[in-house]
């Protein structure tokens, strides 16, 4: 055996550098994150080749005193702890004194420092641990590291590196991570000479996510704060209609700290359950505040992945905040987002002794009291806004005649008469008004229904604008809605002649499997051997003719496995629903026309069909005066 030796501080630092730094992205996230402890309020990125070869992060905090300047590098130093008492903060946070000292051993750097009362600041330069130069230097308040050549000294490591562009990706996320977990700070982001990306720091969430993401996802954003307990959420999610194919922008911060978890994912999934179309993905920004001891310590500090000690009650408080947010935006017809931006109190990792928020509020009061702030405003701007929640309604209600109001509502069928939009148009809003004043159902909204497009698309006027309603998806999702209100089991309608239904065996098997789901949705379904079900009862919606179509389709959706319980209950009340509404391309009366178009807009939670796809598109009548360039 060799002689047992100890190891020099060099080595020991490489060996921690392989933990803390895995690359240029790792390297930005550190100094990034002292340069926030550090109290700054810009802070500025510069990379060239991905942040290998140059990546320089200077900040105007409070900077370092010179005889500190030398300690700052050294392993386990750091000014951010002082006792054991603390342990639970830097697990959570990651503040355990050796980003400096591990990507010093692993790179060239460069770090010049000074502080508010110095005459003078300091510069020191170190390769691969080992000082350089220490020499005393103009420079203005505030710390500059740069890191050149990372990896020089260990080309193993460097032999992992990916391509700059990749890597250069890596620092940019570090960076609007960041940005977006700090609205009050400025960020600026150079990459090979140009800049491109700069957070204004004002504070506002919807500012930094403007500045990283552009105007469009900014502006489409609900704001959103609740708790559940001690626990609380704050951020912004995206309206159904705003969506992306991937989970990229689904952003969390626990106590400011981008992170990812399985349950936070699971809420968020949760609350836009059957508002989405299938593969498209929600976004959100959105905070969590908890007390540290709540994080699972367990899990590597530098690592995103967390844990939680409580894990139900973080899902029920992110599920609860943003299904709330997602209510309150469906009563304002989604469409302008609650133009007050969220404002960040900054995010100072809160320390295990004291209570992280205020006392538990109840989210849905919370956000709910923002969004009648905001709803009020909209309202005042916008007639399509109804200020009545929906009511809940009885499916047959939509069949009832609605009174004599809009009898003299002309009906037209654009289709036949290309003319009939011009024509109509030009009706007074004030007549409108005078209709609904004489009306005495008071929260039907005035909308006149001027005919249908491809007998498919319902054409309603409002006061400011037309709707296009897809009637066939908007249908649906009434049906939908009224069948997933019921609590106890759909009712059935027993068949006079029972129909048979011929499946592949393991289709029949599965559907076997589910008989008493099937029996709650109203579907009584017996088993008669070989390959066939014979139906006996099938739900009050559903027409005799498109029993096998829906058995055939559920079957062949268990068949392929992964639905069970619930969701095999909602399945088969969207495929009913889908199969009951009224068809698209088959042109529907003018008095069902516009029945079905007063029903949807007087029920903001109608504007996807339960597949996803949006149910009402509303062009405003300012947006037309543009486009003919009535106005500017
Ligand atoms: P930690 O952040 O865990 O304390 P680091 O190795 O990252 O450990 O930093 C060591 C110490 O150097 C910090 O505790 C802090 O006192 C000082 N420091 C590092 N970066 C800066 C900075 N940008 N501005 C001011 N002080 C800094
Ligand atoms: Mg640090």
């Amino acid at each position: 055996m060799a002689k047992i030796v100890r190891l020099t501080p060099q080595i020991a630092n490489m060996i921690a550098a392989g933990e803390v730094v895995e690359r240029p992205g790792s390297v930005a996230k550190e100094l990034i994150e002292n340069a926030i402890d550090a109290g700054a309020d810009r802070i500025t990125v510069e990379m060239k080749n991905g942040g290998v070869s140059y990546l320089r992060v200077t900040d105007n905090g409070c900077g370092i005193e010179p005889e500190d300047v030398r300690t700052a590098f050294l392993r386990h130093a750091t000014s951010k702890i002082r006792s054991a008492t603390d342990l639970d903060a830097i697990m959570t946070l990651g503040f355990r004194g050796e980003a400096l000292a591990a990507v010093a051993a692993v790179a060239r750097v460069d770090m010049i420092t000074r502080t508010r009362f110095a005459a003078s600041g300091v510069q020191i330069t170190l390769e691969g641990g080992n000082e350089i130069d220490f020499t005393d230097t103009g420079c203005p308040v505030g710390t500059t590291i740069v890191v050149r050549d990372l990896f020089f000294n260990v080309p193993a490591r460097m032999k992992f590196l990916k391509k700059d562009a990749t890597e250069g990706a890596y620092v940019e996320a570090a960076l609007v991570h960041a940005a977006i977990s700090r609205p009050d700070l400025s960020f600026c982001l150079i990459k090979d000479g140009r800049e491109v990306l700069n957070t204004p720091g004002d504070g506002s969430l919807t500012s930094a996510i403007y500045a990283v993401y552009g105007r469009d996802l900014a502006e489409g954003m609900i704001s959103t704060v609740g708790s559940f307990h001690d626990i609380t959420v704050e951020g912004c999610i995206s309206p159904p209609s705003v969506t992306r194919a991937s989970r990229n922008l689904q952003c969390f911060f626990v106590n400011g700290r981008f992170v990812r978890a399985k349950v936070l994912t699971a809420a968020l999934d949760e609350a836009y359950r059957n508002r989405l179309m299938h593969g498209r993905m929600a976004v959100c920004f959105l905070n969590i505040r908890v007390s540290p001891e709540m994080v699972d310590v367990n899990v590597h500090p530098t690592k995103m992945e967390i844990k939680f000690s409580r894990e139900k009650d973080v899902f029920r408080a992110v599920y609860n905040t943003v299904l709330s947010a997602l209510e309150a935006d469906d009563h304002i017809s989604g469409k302008t987002p609650p133009e007050q931006p969220v404002r960040y109190e900054p995010m100072a990792a809160p320390s295990s002794a004291q209570p992280v928020s205020e006392p538990a509020r109840t989210p849905v009061q919370t956000s709910q009291e923002m969004y009648l702030q905001s709803a009020v405003k909209v309202a005042s701007e916008r007639i399509h806004y109804r200020s009545e929640p929906a009511k809940p309604m009885a499916l047959g209600d939509l069949l009832k005649d609605l009174g004599s109001l809009y009898e003299k509502a002309p009906i037209v069928d654009a289709q036949d008469d290309p003319l009939a939009v011009s024509v109509s148009s030009a009706a007074e809003p004030a007549d409108i008004k005078e209709e609904k004043s004489q009306n005495t159902l008071q929260n039907i909204p005035p909308v006149r229904v001027l005919g249908e497009l491809f007998s498919t698309y319902i054409i309603a006027q409002e006061q400011n604008g037309v709707w296009l309603i897809d009637k066939h998806a908007a249908h649906e999702r009434m049906i939908f809605n009224e069948l997933v209100k019921r609590k106890d089991k759909q009712d059935g309608q027993l068949l006079l002649y029972p129909v048979t239904v011929v499946l592949s065996r393991p289709e029949k098997q599965a559907c076997i499997d589910n008989l008493p789901t099937f029996a709650d949705a109203g579907f009584l379904v017996e088993d008669i051997g070989g390959q066939s079900l014979l139906v006996r009862q099938i739900p009050l919606y559903l027409a005799e003719e498109d029993v096998p179509a829906v058995l055939s389709e559920m079957a062949g959706k268990l068949a392929s496995g992964g639905e069970s319980g619930n969701m095999v209950y909602e399945e088969l009340l969207k495929s009913v629903s889908c199969k009951a509404a009224i068809k698209a391309g088959r042109s529907s009366d003018g008095f069902e026309l516009q029945q079905l178009a007063e029903k949807v807009l007087a029920m903001p939670d109608v504007r996807q069909c339960p597949h996803g796809r949006p149910v009402a598109v509303f062009v405003s009548r300012r947006e037309l005066e543009k486009r003919f360039k009535r106005i500017v």
